[in-house]
This record gives C-alpha cells, structure tokens and sequence, in this order.
C-alpha cells in the first residue's frame, strides 16, 4: 500500500507519555468483581409482577465498554495502560473518618448489607472500592511524580457521592477526593475540582467544604437532596463555610440543557473562576450521565458537547497546571453510548484538531434560551457573594 492511501490519523506524531498528547490509563479488571445485582432500576427490588428485571445501572459491563472503547477505539495510539496498586485502610483516613471505613470494614466481614439506597456492598464490592481508590490515588502519583501530564482513573464503584462520614448514590470511597487530598499533601497550592457528572458531587464538596486550597465546581441536574445520605440540595447557595467560603461554586442546571447550554456555563461561569482561582493541580471529574440517552439523567448531551468541555479543561490546565489533569471516572449508565462519550471527552481534553469518532446516535434538537437564562442567573449570583470572584463575573 502506498502513502497516500494511509487514513490521516496515522501520520499524527504519537506522543510519549509524559506530554500533553498522551493519556496515561489506570484500570485493575478487579473492578469488574463489584456485583450490584438486578431489579427494578437501581432498588434491588423484584416487585414479582415483571418477567424481566435489568441490571443495576452501576454494573461492570458500562466499563466492560469503556475498556474496549479506549483499547480498540480510533483514540488507541494516544493511550498507555498503567496497572495501579489497591489503596490500604490508612490510605482512606486523609478524607474518610475511621468510624465510617469501620463500618464498611465490618459490612464486607459480615458478607454485604445494603449500605443506603441503591448502593449495595456485596462479596467482592470492598475490594473493588479499594482498588478504585488505589487506582485513583496511583494515577495522581504518577502526574506529581513527572511521568504523566495526563492520567484517567478508570474506576468503579464511583466516589463522588462518597462523604467523609457515609456512603451515598452507589459510592462508598471518594476517589477523587482522596486524590485531591494527596496532592495537596505532597505539595500542591490549588487544586480546582471540574464535576460534570449529571449529579452533584456532594462527597467531594463536603470533604474541602471548609478549604480555601480546593475549588470544587459541580454542573449538575438540578436534582436537590434525595434523602439522610445525600442531604445537601446541590443549589447555589452551597458555597462552602468559613475559609472555604466561595471555594464551592455549584451549577445546577435545568433538564435538557444540552451541548450549547453546557459549553455556555463552562465559559460563562467555570472557566473565569478557574481562572482567577489559578489551580496548580485540575481534577476532571467525569460521568456521561449528563448525555442525551442515559436512564438516570436528562441533560442531553452528545460526543460534541462532552468535546468541546474536554477542549475547556485542556485549555485550563494548559494556563494554569503546566497541563495536568486528572481525569476521574463516576457515572454514566447507558451500555453504549456512556463508552462514545468517554472516547469524545478524552478527544477534547487531547485537544486533537477534528473528532476522531463521529456519534452513531445523536438526533435530540436543543433549546438553549432557557439554560442560558439560568446560567446568567448563577453567574451573577456568584459575582454578587463570592469575594473572589467579585471582579470578574461581571
Ligand atoms: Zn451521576
């Protein structure tokens, strides 16, 4: 075959793993032993009248999927695998209380107990959550250690409903929170968190809660609290407590707010405040359960929006972090497309020239007056209230 015929993405260079070109993945199949059973939904209930119950949403084969997408997927050459090491009991103290892992601890010891709603610790489940953990906490090493700019904890069970004190929303270890913890341990100033799963990342709010050294930023449905496990609502006015006040910005948007609406909050309201916070560390934490076709979200967004979010956050930490960026895996619940959204998100943060995987399933119109209209709302309300931010969201 001549030259001519090669498909172009073969004459891009292929970076080495320390660049800005390259994504370093951590991911232990060990994960997959996690066994959240069958039912209606996510409730682990036969209500007896139904022939066919489906898999907990937060099953192995959403990350079966996402495996294979990054292995065998057009984004393969830009990726290296990396095996991570189990995180230990003391590992989890820097963000969990030790009454908390005590309890699970126990749990896993007794041989599972359902630890809150939907989220059930079976036989397997403690060691997969101390190896999302330890893969989460490996990936951030390997960033403060030089070997990577670019790392993707590849993990379930996910952790950002995860607080201090309990479990909530199918997460028992704040993953991301854990990591954020020991960058700032090992030196980092600022780290700016970016959650763009569809629902509020309460544990790892609540864990900087009162930290000026950690921005947590949260887009968000607009969703509220959901009961004694998840009791913070997620709205505007969470801003954080003392130092930390003004160090927690949520952005809970409305349904359907789509790549558009999506892209206009990141600009509007996420990038100015990354920007004067001036982060030396970026945490990307991701869940495509903000796309268009999943069963526990409805913000409808496609690849091109989760793209253009990557772009953002590569942009930033490009500014701010010398290109560091860990990139944290939540939710996302729909077999097939959760896996096309990744291989977009991470095209984005790559910053590639033109898409490298073009969407099989994207069709939704949008209307984006009604989320943009929100997001003035919150831009401005942050201006108003939040010291540091008084003299840019204007
Ligand atoms: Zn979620």
């Amino acid at each position: 075959m001549s030259d001519h015929h090669q498909h172009p993405s073969l004459q891009l260079p292929s970076p080495s793993s320390a660049t800005s070109g390259h994504i370093n993945v951590f991911w232990d199949d060990g994960m997959l032993d996690h066994h959240t059973g069958d039912g209606v939904f996510d409730s682990g209930i036969d209500p007896g009248f139904l022939d066919v119950l489906e898999k907990h949403p937060e099953n192995a084969d959403r990350i079966r999927n996402m495996v294979s997408i990054l292995k065998r997927g057009p984004i393969s050459p830009y990726i290296s695998w990396h095996s991570p090491t189990p995180a230990t009991i003391s590992d989890l103290l820097s963000f969990h209380t030790q009454e908390y892992i005590d309890s699970l601890v126990k749990a896993d010891k007794d041989g599972g107990k359902t630890i809150c709603s939907g989220t059930f610790l079976n036989i397997g489940s403690w060691n997969a959550a101390l190896l999302a953990a330890g893969t989460t906490l490996s990936a951030m090493k390997y960033i403060l250690d030089g070997r990577g700019k670019i790392c993707y904890a590849l993990v379930r069970p996910p952790g950002h409903h995860a607080q201090p004190t309990q479990a909530d929303g199918y997460c028992f270890l704040n993953n991301a929170g854990l990591a954020v913890q020991y960058a700032l341990d090992s030196g980092c100033k600022r780290v700016a968190v970016i959650d763009i799963d569809v629902h509020y990342g309460n544990g790892t709010a609540e864990g900087f809660y009162r930290s000026d050294k950690v921005l947590t930023v949260s887009l968000h449905m607009n969703h509220g609290s959901w009961g004694p496990s998840h009791p913070q609502s997620g709205g505007i006015d969470e801003f954080g407590e003392g130092e930390g006040f003004g160090y927690n910005l949520n952005v809970p948007l409305p349904n359907g707010t789509g790549d558009k609406g999506y892209k206009y909050a990141m600009t509007e309201v996420v990038a100015p405040a990354v920007t004067k916070f001036d982060p030396d560390m970026m945490v990307f934490v991701v869940g495509q359960d903000s796309s268009a076709f999943d069963p526990n979200g409805r913000q409808c967004l496609t690849m091109e929006g989760y793209r253009d979010i990557g772009k953002i956050i590569h942009n930033l930490a490009d500014n701010h972090c010398n290109g560091r960026i860990l990139i944290v895996q939540e939710g996302g619940y729909h077999i097939t497309y959760s896996a096309y959204c990744l291989h977009a998100t991470l095209e984005g943060v790559l910053n590639l020239p033109y898409p490298l995987l073009s969407d099989p399933i994207a069709y939704y119109p949008e209307e984006d007056s009604f989320a943009e209209k929100a997001i003035e709302t919150i831009k401005h309300h942050q201006a108003q209230d939040v010291p540091f931010l008084r003299e840019v969201n204007h």
